[in-house]
């Protein structure tokens, strides 16, 4: 069978749907695994329960026993293409609570998952453009600092629209302890980039907390970031999937900000319901006119059961306290616990962790190690432990010339504290073993 370029595109082998078909082999398999690979959020017991407390609900009203009809038929119809319009209104109600913002209606829109945002938002803001004298002018998403989310990579209809900027590494401390560091952006060589001056950038783009390193940008560096958006008349846009105020897993001293130059996506999926697939854009009502429309096309209208689930959860603020009281300690703890193992396995080799500040991974660097975290990977998988290397996570990237590419790992924190025992024990094993040959 013949398929089109668009096809083509979507269908080639790329490093990651490899490495997402180890990872969900694994999952399957009947060999013990030590999954420190994927992007699943922990099961938390009373996360899990209040979910299930919540759905259960739906069909029920419970000091009447009737049926609740009302999140029934929000399920037995589709809704508009911009989303269930009682969710986009309990989350107007819950931002202004919040935050001063002023929204409305019109600055909300939902999607399938914020995956299916940014491949939106991505085409929309990056590709070929037509300037006033009608002349082609191809745009592409700046990522103002790589490593970045290892989604966005492939999300363009057509070719791949990012130009990323290398990150200043900065020797820190974490808890009083040596042994770490953060990545700050390079604000001399974005404000310097040719196709930021001349007018060849379309938006730009950061996740905080990012997925992978866990580094969570300052306050400062969003400002300057907002700024530099709005001198250049591009939107700046926000990936909170790890952010506040939900799910929160957030540990440094940052706020969040919202104008109509900022485009914020937010996801259900960390708080615990991933497979609900729903996500959150908070934008100027022409941006979320966009997205429904597209919306309409692509999916008729986004799916209304995780909003069905949200909805009470958003209206009297407990997916705030969930966040706040439950799932930013738990990972907070389990980000501790592996930085403890991973000192006690390794702490007189070259390793060096960069700052947790968030979100669900560590982010570890092994300086100078003898072979790439690509071959590391397949040692270790051989080996029944799975990490994802960092070559992946370098979008509009030339990592070939770029040694740090080759260096480091992402590890989930979301297991339980065996397998990190197990998976950490065996990363040790094996880097150890590495360090000590080469010597
Ligand atoms: N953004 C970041 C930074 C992520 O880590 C993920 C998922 O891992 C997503 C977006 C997409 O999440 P979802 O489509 O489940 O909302």
């Amino acid at each position: 069978m013949k398929f089109s370029k668009f096809g083509q595109k979507f269908t080639q082998p790329t490093g990651i749907s490899q490495l997402m078909d180890d990872l969900g082999d694994a999952l399957k398999s009947d060999q013990p695994i030590n999954m420190l690979g994927g992007g699943n959020p922990a099961k938390i017991e009373a996360v899990n329960e209040l979910f299930l407390a919540t759905y259960r609900a739906l069909g029920n009203d419970n000091d009447t026993g009737e049926v609740n009809t009302t999140s029934i038929n929000s399920m037995a119809n589709y809704s508009n293409p911009q989303g269930d319009a009682a969710f986009i209104d309990a989350l107007v109600g819950f931002f202004n609570r919040h935050y001063d913002w002023n929204l409305t209606a019109e600055n909300i829109a939902l999607t399938n998952g914020s995956q299916n945002a940014f491949f939106y938002l991505f085409n929309l803001f990056g590709g070929t453009f037509v300037n006033e004298k009608n002349e082609s002018v191809d745009k592409s998403i700046l990522l103002p600092l790589a490593p970045e989310y290892i989604g966005y990579s492939d999300v363009h209809v057509d070719g791949q629209h990012f130009l990323s900027v290398l990150p200043h590494i900065d020797e820190v401390t974490h808890d009083g302890e040596e042994g770490f560091f953060k990545y700050r952006v390079d604000f001399d060589a974005l404000e310097s980039l040719p196709a930021l001056i001349e007018g060849r950038i379309g938006a730009i783009c950061c996740s905080r907390p990012t997925n992978p390193t866990g580094n969570v940008l300052t306050d400062d560096e969003m400002a300057r970031l907002a700024e530099i958006a709005k001198r250049y008349d591009v939107p700046l846009i926000i990936d909170n999937a790890y952010g506040m105020p939900f799910p929160n897993i957030i540990y440094s001293d940052a706020h969040l900000n919202w104008d109509n130059n900022t485009i914020l996506c937010f996801s259900l999926s960390k708080i615990g319901l991933p497979g609900v697939r729903t996500g959150i854009i908070v934008a100027a009502s022409e941006v979320i006119a966009a997205v429904s429309s597209m919306n309409a096309v692509v999916n008729l209208a986004p799916t209304r059961f995780g909003a069905a689930i949200a909805t009470p959860l958003v209206n009297d603020d407990r997916i705030k306290q969930l966040s706040d009281d439950t799932i930013k300690p738990f990972y907070q703890q389990q980000a501790t616990t592996a930085v403890r193992l991973l000192k006690k396995a390794l702490g007189e080799y070259p390793l060096v962790i960069h700052k947790p500040e968030g979100a669900i991974f560590l982010w570890l660097w092994f300086k100078d190690l003898p072979i790439t975290t690509v071959e590391l990977y397949e040692i270790l998988k051989e080996k029944g432990t799975l990490i994802v290397p960092s070559k992946y996570f370098f979008p509009g990237v030339d990592v070939d010339n770029y040694k740090h590419a080759h260096e480091c790992i992402r590890m989930s924190i979301a297991a339980d504290e065996d397998t990190l025992k197990k998976g950490i024990t065996v990363i040790g094993e094996v880097v150890r073993g590495l360090y000590d040959e080469a010597k």
